[in-house]
């Protein structure tokens, strides 16, 4: 039996399973990366090399967190619990090979500020021109990103850096097959950033780009 029908049936054991499914291993992806393609026929798992080294009993667990967001469905199993056990850890394994100056730089005021330079240092990296995804932290690859519209403004690289690495420290709590990340806990500590103000100025910041891009003109040439 696949790997993916198995978990299917782990979950979803009065429904039956008439899907196209396979697993790619793909070299696209960093560390336990993984996500999924779903047209109403088939599913399809892509997930980084190194899920190969991986049981399948974390595999299926996987596999199963991302069929409960598919389908919308919250359910709970051993195996998910498992997974979610190997992906809070798994930074330990991590190597780290991405940096940059401003974020390194960013990292260290933050960690020593807020979290007595305790924090193991992850991959740091900026991602797109994106306002609307300010920045993430990938548990799977341990590694914070940051949106690149904040290369010049260390103010709130270090507010978005902090929000990040409190996800790294405080993980997330399972509930009902569901994963929760902002915890009331999580957001009083996030009220300790040093500026009160920093989501004002940061709301503000954020409407005049917006703004300058919406008169960026084409170039004539
Ligand atoms: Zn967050």
């Amino acid at each position: 039996m696949s790997v993916i029908k198995e978990a299917f049936e782990g979950l979803y054991p009065d429904k039956e399973f008439c899907y196209n499914s396979k697993i790619k291993y793909s070299a696209k992806f960093n560390d336990y990366n993984a996500n999924v393609k779903y047209t109403q026929d088939s599913l399809c798992f892509n997930l980084s090399k190194k899920w190969k080294g991986v049981s399948k009993e974390i595999q299926i667990g996987l596999i199963q967190s991302l069929l409960n967001r598919v389908f919308k469905t919250k359910i709970r199993t051993t195996n998910i619990d498992l997974y979610n056990i190997f992906i809070k850890r798994v930074h330990y394994t991590i190597e780290k090979t991405e940096s940059d100056p401003i974020l390194d730089e960013s990292f260290e005021r933050v960690n020593e500020k807020y979290f007595f330079g305790m924090i193991e240092k992850p991959n740091l990296k900026f991602g797109k021109d994106s306002f609307s995804k300010l920045g993430s932290y990938e548990y799977g690859s341990d590694t914070v990103i940051i949106s690149n519209v904040f290369k010049q403004s260390p103010e709130f690289i270090d507010y978005i850096m902090y929000h990040e690495l409190l996800h790294k420290k405080h993980k997330f709590y399972s509930k009902n097959g569901r994963s929760y990340h902002h915890t009331s806990e999580f957001k009083r500590k996030e009220k300790e950033f040093e500026d009160p103000e920093i989501e004002k100025k940061l709301e503000f910041f954020l409407a005049k780009y917006r703004l300058k891009s919406l008169f960026r003109l084409p170039k004539i040439i």
